[in-house]
């Protein structure tokens, strides 16, 4: 950024403070009102965290939101669609990490505080001051612009309010915002910064879109039926809604599901609910409450949602009930796990409750009785059936594959079947059942390659596509004694292809804000084909130099700095050159005179 820009977005931010202090004057009178709903954020100390934004709280996302193979482990605060918002220590601490990548949380900064949690801030644009410093030195140590540092004792300390970095937009970011987490030192759990009182205000009522009734008749979970909550059903009094017509269900046990929103800011950006109840017949039968979880549960959200219902129609539906294969800590519910049986033909009644951390809330009742006339499902599936608990394994002549246990949530009734082979694979297609089916863990799987070239074997690797996808993608993998062998996170169409076409390397030109906003700098695309960027590096007159690398966006920025100077001051000639090599080992330089 230039100085005159520089100027205009202080100014800019000068104006915003003044704002804010007027909306916090009005808002005082209002605040004294407003209490948290809940009790256990008395086991967390209040305003001892501060919000690392100079501004009122202002959510784009709440915690533990419900995204692609996980809960949201934070809070994604709103900087206004603009990166380089200054980012201020929550409390006194020192900083206990500092990881750098071209993907996930990007440019992200950890602080230990002596209360026992850390704070984490994610997709900076960068860093500040002597923090700054202590980085570019070690990347140039390192020659590496990604890396993950832990300080075990402090070497960088900060005080609550100190600028540690700038908002941005780095990693896998999709537009400029700051991700803010606390985590609890001991467990490594991360706690919805709420309970902590961070948060903002909210008066707005969740909303249901859609009840679904599952039917466990034969042994595995599927929807049976689901209703749209739209205003012709509804007898509305604001906080509680009554669906007007008795749902008839099936025999045997039965389960609900729900699709519900709750709103922030206004009534059109959805968010996630904090937490939601169902009872029958006044007697509490399930509860979900975002409150706390761990890393190694959030993949768990695969078996929350009905993940088949998602992948069709792009739709969460939250289960009322857990699945045996679930074990991430969020549910209260009685001994049947949220499933139901009805003993007679009488009506019964569902409640559901829905509510966010502000005590905003919404109540459903459903009337429902059991069916007179059933009919009998029963299940004609003759295919092979796994079992959550067992090691799954399947060998054939020229593939095999190898699924743990607890990969799975429920029962699968594995789909397998051999294809013909296209013109650019090296095997036949395997369909290793479908997407449809989530995994928790990543699977074995080999295939035996048709004869190859011995100076072409270590380019062979996997590919997969799901059955209505054009294209397929690399599931990576190596080649030895004739196989293919991966570790592969999803179900699909499987087969042997190879990569032998190195990554393009070309200097481009940005005008456009949105991407780079600082115009003293070079950027170079680079773009693989295929099996995808593994190492990177430019060297300015034979020395490294230090680029920026955005993955989403194939770029490397270099953003001049006293190297630079230094070689321009001594009037050299500037040679710049890239090397990127791909998965596969296929090399690529290139020589700039910029
Ligand atoms: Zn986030």
């Amino acid at each position: 950024m230039n100085w005159r820009m520089w100027q205009f977005e202080n100014l800019k931010m000068k104006a915003g403070k003044f704002i804010f202090l007027l909306i916090k004057i009005a808002l005082i009178f209002k605040l004294a009102h407003y209490q948290i709903s809940t009790l256990s954020a008395q086991n967390y100390p209040q305003n001892y965290f501060r919000y690392p934004l100079d501004s009122l709280p202002n959510f784009v996302s709440p915690f533990g939101g419900l995204r692609d193979n996980h809960f949201h482990s934070g809070v994604d605060l709103k900087t206004n669609e603009r990166e380089g918002f200054p980012v201020l220590a929550s409390a006194d601490g020192f900083v206990s990490r500092i990881k750098i990548q071209s993907t996930a949380y990007g440019k992200a900064i950890y602080l230990k505080h002596p209360n026992g949690y850390t704070t984490v801030y994610g997709h900076l644009q960068k860093y500040h001051n002597k923090i700054a410093q202590w980085i570019h030195a070690y990347q140039y140590k390192n020659e590496s612009f990604e890396f993950d540092k832990v300080f075990e004792i402090p070497i960088l300390l900060v005080k609550k309010g100190d600028t540690i970095g700038f908002s941005g937009n780095s990693g896998g970011s999709t537009g400029p915002h700051l991700h803010f987490e606390i985590r609890d030192n001991k467990t490594e759990e991360i706690i919805n910064p709420a309970l902590f009182g961070i948060l903002p205000f909210d008066t707005i009522k969740p909303v249901f879109k859609k009840i679904c009734f599952y039917n466990f008749s034969v042994d595995k979970s599927f929807i049976v039926s689901e209703f749209d909550l739209n205003e012709n059903k509804i007898l509305n009094n604001d906080s509680v809604w009554i669906y007007k017509d008795t749902i008839e269900i099936g025999n045997g046990l039965n389960a609900l599901g729900i699709e519900a929103f709750d709103y922030i800011h206004n009534y059109k950006d959805e968010k996630t609910i904090y937490t939601f109840g169902l009872t029958l017949d006044t007697k509490n039968i399930f509860n979900f409450k975002l409150n706390k979880f761990a890393f190694d549960e959030t993949k768990y959200i695969n078996t929350h949602i009905d993940y088949a219902y998602y992948k069709l129609q792009q739709t969460r539906i939250q289960k009322c009930f857990l699945e045996d294969g679930n074990e991430i800590k969020l549910y209260l519910h009685d001994k049947n796990k949220g499933k139901f049986l009805l003993h007679d033909f009488n009506t019964h009644q569902l409640l559901f409750n829905v509510a966010d951390f502000s005590g905003n809330y919404k109540k459903l009742i459903v009337y429902i009785k059991k069916k007179k006339d059933l009919i009998k499902l029963q299940n004609t599936n003759t295919a092979k059936i796994f079992y959550p608990n067992n090691h799954n394994a399947l060998a054939k002549k020229d593939i095999k594959i190898s699924i743990a246990p607890n990969s799975f949530y429920d029962t699968v009734y594995f789909d397998f079947e051999i294809l013909n082979g296209t013109k650019k694979s090296f095997s036949k297609i395997y369909k290793i059942h479908n997407s449809l089916t989530p995994l928790h863990k990543n699977f074995e799987i080999s295939i035996k390659a048709t004869s190859v070239k011995k100076e072409y074997q270590s380019k062979l690797l996997l590919a997969y596509f799901d059955k209505n996808e054009k294209h397929f993608r690399s599931a990576g993998g190596n080649f030895e004694k004739g196989w293919v062998s991966a570790k592969a996170s999803s179900f699909g169409n499987y087969f042997v292809t190879i990569d032998t076409i190195s990554p393009s390397i070309e200097q481009v030109f940005i005008h456009d804000k949105k991407v780079v906003l600082d115009s003293l700098a070079w950027h170079i695309e680079m773009k693989d084909n295929f099996s995808g960027i593994a190492k990177y590096a430019a060297y300015l007159n034979n020395n490294w130099i230090l680029m920026d690398y955005d993955a989403k966006n194939n770029l490397m920025s270099y953003k001049f700095d006293e190297i630079y100077d230094q070689i321009v001051l001594s009037k050299q000639k500037l040679e710049l050159k890239i090397v990127v090599t791909d998965r596969k080992g296929n090399k690529s330089s290139k020589i700039f005179y910029p």
